[in-house]
């Protein structure tokens, strides 16, 4: 369920209609939806009430904005974040250092000792060379660094390639049959304080078998490093649920998942935790954008040319994906259209023969469902510039990202003088 509805024939983030937003702040921009963003973490969070004392910690790579951070740290969530500048982020939404896990395949030198700096809650080591690095560098600092293996369990997630993160050939974790010598080898190192086993199989998962699959895998290895006599209070799940990006779309509830968690997990004896990111912000945000005009060029479906474009929403383009648009104010109507954006490049087409509100120039239209991996996918392609973020809050909203001029992102650059 999502905030985003039609009032007086009006689309509405809230209270607040779109068309006041666009006015304001122009078009492209993003819309999200403060009651949206802590429905959704509360229903995640109820979702998990057979599961003793979750912690949960948004994936920041999802909605990096710091005010959807904050939203959420309001909401006690804490952070799954997968790089040096996300961690900054999340302390900068004062997210509690021991809060924030720290994932991702290539951390530097720097950014683990950013993390050890910081005392974090807990880094997910992906190999065991990472492992060692970090061992080294907190025993040189005198640190410890409270430590979890990620390990891969070759299940398939079932989910778009690029987002599956658990079968053998993907980059992510060690291989769950080496994770036990591998977590004994790292358990021995000073610095390291190794508490447990952590799995993220993939994004956008439409059905709970692959997640099951891999959590019965997980908790038979957490067996055998306890029969090996490792220490083990900690799991961590990932995230990966999908969410309905076409409208009457079925994807697991939150509920379902939680109930095969708590299943799935009952005899385990650890603290649990969770990463999730899409489900928790994707339909709290739309992509508010204008219509520049509609190309007829045969008798075959015109294009609508919006007013964004792969640069602000990359998700089509980079995954095929499918985001519902609808007209801001409908007219009634119904036509066959392409959507696409400005940027030249084929790739930046958001729907082929797509049945839609009658959109003409000057109209505006949303795209649903690109609160997660939306804004935080954008560049400035063709010198677009970045795009807008506005956060709505029941009749009021504000700009949480402003609109970064391509002259700005050119200001940064330099001509040498011996050129
Ligand atoms: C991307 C990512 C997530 C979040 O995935 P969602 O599908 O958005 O829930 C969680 N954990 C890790 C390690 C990730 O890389």
């Amino acid at each position: 369920m999502d905030h985003f509805e039609l009032r007086g024939g009006v689309l509405h983030a809230e209270d607040v209609p779109l068309t006041k937003i666009a006015e304001e702040v122009g078009t492209p921009v993003y819309v999200y939806s403060r009651a949206t963003l802590i429905r959704h973490a509360r229903v995640f969070r109820d979702a998990l009430s057979g599961v003793n004392k979750p912690h949960i910690a948004f994936a920041v790579k999802s909605n990096p904005n710091l005010a959807v951070l904050k939203v959420l740290q309001q909401e006690g969530y804490g952070a799954d974040v997968v790089s040096g500048g996300e961690l900054v982020r999340a302390l900068a939404a004062d997210m509690a250092p021991q809060d924030i896990v720290f994932s991702g395949v290539g951390k530097t030198h720097d950014e683990l000792l950013q993390g050890l700096r910081a005392n974090i809650g807990q880094f997910n080591i992906e190999s065991e060379e990472e492992g060692y690095e970090l061992a080294s560098i907190a025993a040189r600092y005198g640190m410890t660094a409270r430590c979890a293996l990620r390990v891969n369990p070759d299940v398939d997630a079932r989910t778009h390639e690029k987002i599956s993160t658990g079968k053998a050939e993907n980059k992510f974790g060690v291989p769950i049959d080496r994770a036990a010598e591998i977590y004994a080898n790292l358990a021995d190192q000073d610095g390291m304080d190794m508490r447990g086993i952590a799995v993220h199989i993939g994004s956008q998962l439409s059905t709970l078998e692959p997640l099951e699959t891999a959590f019965v895998k997980v908790g038979k290895l957490v067996q055998e490093l306890r029969d090996a006599g490792q220490k083990v209070t900690h799991v961590d799940l990932g995230g990966g649920l999908g969410v309905p990006y076409k409208a009457g779309e079925i994807m697991p509830s939150p509920a379902e998942y939680g109930a095969m968690v708590a299943r799935v997990t009952k005899d385990w004896d650890v603290a649990l935790s969770f990463e999730p990111g899409r489900v928790i912000a994707g339909n709290a945000g739309i992509l508010l954008t204008r219509v520049i005009r509609v190309k007829r060029s045969s008798n075959a479906s015109p294009f609508i040319v919006v007013d964004a474009a792969m640069n602000d929403l990359a998700r089509p383009a980079m995954y095929g994906a499918w985001h519902d648009i609808e007209a801001v104010a409908p007219k009634g109507g119904k036509m066959n259209a392409h959507v696409v954006g400005p940027i030249c490049e084929t790739g930046d087409t958001f729907a082929m023969n797509r049945d839609l509100d009658v959109l003409e120039s000057g109209d505006l239209a949303i795209f649903r469902t690109a609160g997660a991996y939306g804004a935080t996918m954008a560049s400035s392609y063709n010198s677009r510039g970045f795009v807008a973020e506005v956060l709505v809050d029941g009749d009021k909203f504000a700009v949480v990202a402003d609109r970064l001029p391509a002259a700005d992102i050119m200001a940064a650059e330099r001509v040498p003088d011996w050129l």
